[in-house]
C-alpha cells in the first residue's frame, strides 16, 4: 500500500446522483465529494458526472459555463462543465423534464429518470472518447451503470474500464442492487462491519468475493473547527475548552436557552426509523431529566414523523424552555455550531452502514454516544468496555456505546457520560482532546480504494 499504488495515475469517473454540497440528500453526496478529492490529492485524475438539476446549488460552482451537446436515445443532451471543491463536474441536461422538478428524488418514475441518466453519461463517455480506468456508481441510483457498461459497451474505449459499485445503504432498491452486484468487477460498503452485517443478504451473498467494507470518511477542509465560518472562535486540540465554551454560548444564545454549563446533548439527523427515533426521544427525556440541555437538528422526510416531533417540540419547549430546543429543519451552518458547542452527540441508530455523524462530532471535540452497529461500532470505542478492542487498532477509547435498540440501552450509555461530565470535568476535557486528534479522515480509507481501483481495473482487462 502507498508508494507502489501511488505511481501510475489513474483516471477515475464518477457517475453519481447527489454531490455535497451543491446536491446532498445524505451520506452518499458527501462520500462523492471527499473520498474524490482525497484520490485527487493523491495525484490521479477524477471526473464527476451529475445530472444538472434545476435545484442545483449553482453559488458553489465555480466556471460554471455551457461545454457542448449530444443526442442519445432521439433526446439531446446539454452538458455543462464547472469546478465544485476543486472536482471536475459534467452536468448532464437532458432536454426532457427528468431533472426539471425541484429536488433530487422522490419523484414516481425516479427508476426510470435515472436509469435514463446513467445510460445517458456512459453514452457521453463513449461519444467523447474517455478512456477511464475507473468507473465509479453509487447504490440502487446509478446502479444500472455497472450493467449497462459491461452489456452494451465491451466493443468500445469503455471496454477496459474496471466498474466498482458502492453500496451507501442497502435498504434502498435492493432488487437493482443485486443485479449491479452481479456485474461490478469490485463492490465496497461504506464499513467492515456493516459489510458483515449484511453478507447473508440474497442481493450480496453470491458476490462476497469482489465485496468489501471500506470505512468512509470526512474532509477535513469542510469540516474544520480551526477554520470555520460557522463558529465564533477557531480551535484546536490545544484550546479545545476554551473553543468549546464559546461556541456552547453561542450557540445558547442563538436558540434562546439558559446560558449555564450544563452537559448539553446535540443530535443531528434525518428522523426516520433508521435513524432510532424512538431512542433519540428517550435520550432527550433522560438528559433533560439529568438536569443537562437539548438541541437537536433533523428533518423527516415522512410528513407524520415530522408532525410527531412538531408535537413533541411544542410540549418540550413549554416545559423545559430554557433547556431543549427541536429545530425541525436541514441548516447546515446551525449543525456546524451544534457540533461545536456540545458536549456529547447522540447518534442511536438501528442501523448505520457507516455514520458521518459521530465522526465530524469527534472531529469537533464533541464526544459520540452511540448504538454499537454498523460504522458505529468501527468508529466509536466505549471508554470503559471497549479498551481492548480499542488498543488493537491503535486507538484510544473516544466514546460511550450501547448494544440494545431500547430504552435501557441508551440509558446505560448516556448515564454514565451525563455522569462522568458532572463528576470529573478534567477527565472529560481530556477526552475531548483525544477525540479531536484521532485521525478519522479519507487518508487511510483512498488507500484502500486506491488498491481496490487497481483489482477493479485487472479484473476488467482479464475478463
Ligand atoms: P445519512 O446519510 O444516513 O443521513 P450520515 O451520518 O452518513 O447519515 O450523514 C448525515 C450528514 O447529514 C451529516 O453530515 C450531518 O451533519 C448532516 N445532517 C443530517 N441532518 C441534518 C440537518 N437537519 N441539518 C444539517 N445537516 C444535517
Amino acid at each position: 500500500l502507498g508508494s507502489t499504488v501511488k505511481e501510475t495515475p489513474m483516471h477515475i469517473v464518477h457517475i453519481a446522483v447527489e454531490m455535497a454540497p451543491i446536491a446532498k440528500v445524505g451520506g452518499l453526496g458527501d462520500v462523492v465529494t471527499s473520498l474524490s478529492r482525497a484520490i485527487q490529492d493523491l495525484d490521479h485524475r477524477v471526473d464527476i458526472i451529475l445530472p444538472k438539476y434545476d435545484c442545483l446549488n449553482l453559488n458553489n460552482v465555480e466556471n460554471f459555463q455551457y461545454h457542448k451537446n449530444y443526442f442519445w436515445n432521439g433526446t439531446e443532451i446539454k452538458v455543462w462543465h464547472g469546478k465544485v471543491e476543486g472536482l471536475s463536474v459534467y452536468f448532464l441536461e437532458p432536454q426532457n423534464e427528468f431533472f426539471r422538478v425541484g429536488r433530487v428524488y422522490g419523484c414516481a418514475n425516479d427508476a426510470k429518470r435515472f436509469g435514463f441518466f446513467c445510460h445517458a453519461a456512459l453514452e457521453y463517455l463513449f461519444q467523447n472518447g474517455f478512456h477511464p480506468d475507473i468507473i465509479h456508481c453509487h447504490d440502487w441510483s446509478s446502479a444500472p451503470v455497472a450493467w449497462l457498461c459491461k452489456e452494451q459497451y465491451t466493443h468500445c474505449s469503455l471496454s477496459k474500464a474496471g466498474i466498482v459499485f458502492t453500496i451507501h445503504n442497502l435498504e434502498f432498491g435492493a432488487q437493482l442492487i443485486g443485479k449491479a452486484m452481479a456485474y461490478t468487477n469490485m463492490a465496497t460498503t461504506v464499513s467492515p462491519t456493516y459489510s458483515r452485517e449484511v453478507y447473508e443478504n440474497s442481493a450480496i451473498a453470491p458476490h462476497r468475493h469482489k465485496f468489501r467494507g471500506i470505512l468512509n470518511g470526512i474532509d477535513l477542509d469542510i469540516w474544520d473547527p480551526f477554520n470555520d465560518k460557522f463558529i465564533p472562535m477557531s480551535y484546536t486540540s490545544k484550546n479545545v475548552v476554551e473553543g468549546k465554551k464559546a461556541a456552547k454560548e453561542a450557540l445558547q444564545q442563538k436558540l434562546g436557552l439558559r446560558k449555564v454549563d450544563l452537559p448539553l446533548l446535540g443530535v443531528i439527523s434525518r428522523l426516520t426509523n433508521q435513524k432510532g427515533i424512538d431512542l433519540i426521544r428517550h435520550a432527550i427525556y433522560r438528559t433533560l431529566e439529568r438536569g443537562g440541555q437539548v438541541v437537536l437538528l433533523g428533518s423527516a422526510p415522512d410528513p407524520r414523523i415530522q408532525n410527531e416531533f412538531e408535537n413533541l417540540a411544542n410540549e418540550l419547549h413549554s416545559l423545559h424552555h430554557d433547556r431543549v430546543r427541536l429545530c425541525l429543519i436541514y441548516d447546515e451552518p446551525l449543525s456546524h455550531l451544534i457540533y461545536a458547542g456540545a458536549d456529547f452527540i447522540g447518534v442511536p441508530s438501528i442501523f448505520e452502514p457507516c455514520g458521518l455523524t459521530q465522526l465530524v462530532a469527534m472531529r469537533y471535540g464533541s464526544i459520540p454516544i452511540v448504538r454499537k452497529t454498523g460504522g458505529l461500532y468501527d468508529t466509536v470505542f466505549d471508554v470503559d468496555d471497549d479498551k481492548d478492542r480499542a488498543h488493537a487498532e491503535y486507538l484510544k477509547p473516544n466514546g460511550f456505546s450501547f448494544d440494545g435498540a431500547n430504552a435501557p440501552g441508551v440509558d446505560y450509555a448516556l448515564n454514565r457520560a451525563i455522569s462522568r461530565w458532572y463528576d470529573d470535568r478534567d477527565w472529560f476535557n481530556t477526552l475531548c482532546k483525544t477525540v479531536m486528534e484521532q485521525d478519522w479522515s479519507w487518508n487511510r480509507p483512498a488507500l484502500h480504494y486506491l488498491e481496490l481501483y487497481h483489482v477493479a481495473r485487472n479484473a476488467s482487462r482479464c475478463s
